[in-house]
């Protein structure tokens, strides 16, 4: 079961405007900023604007509209950034603590610009 939304969680008070960030796109539904710590040359949060703390809650409850908004925003964003041609990209997301979750709103990273090496470490 999916812990409670934190209302006070970073990404809540970005949506907020209560904490600035680098926007790359907003739509009704959504909302995609600049990593703070980028890991590659390209990384974006995608998020939706409702109070979901993973995917599986996002994927479970969120709207007709809400899900369309969100994955629309994504290719957008993908090709926004050049991203749709051969060399690719990844989109990634993160749950609870074995995902290594740090921001319990759900968000998308999308990364690209290198070589982004394997999706899991052996260890
Ligand atoms: P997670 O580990 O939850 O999948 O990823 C959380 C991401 O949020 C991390 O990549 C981290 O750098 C990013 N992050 C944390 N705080 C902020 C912030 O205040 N602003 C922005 N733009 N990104 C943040």
């Amino acid at each position: 079961m999916t812990k409670a939304y934190d209302p006070n969680n970073i990404f809540a008070r970005i949506l907020r405007g209560e904490i600035p960030n680098k926007t790359v796109l907003e739509t009704p539904h959504t909302l995609a900023f600049h990593d703070i710590g980028p890991q590659a040359p390209v990384h974006v949060l995608v998020i939706p604007k409702g109070a979901y703390v993973d995917f599986a809650e996002f994927a479970a409850k969120a709207s007709a509209e809400e899900l369309v908004d969100f994955h629309r925003a994504c290719a957008q964003i993908c090709d926004m950034l050049g991203l749709t041609g051969p060399d690719g990209y990844r989109a990634i997301t993160n749950a609870g603590s074995h995902g290594m979750q740090e921001v319990p709103h759900y968000h998308l990273h999308i990364l690209g610009g290198r070589v982004l090496g394997r999706l899991v470490s052996p260890d």
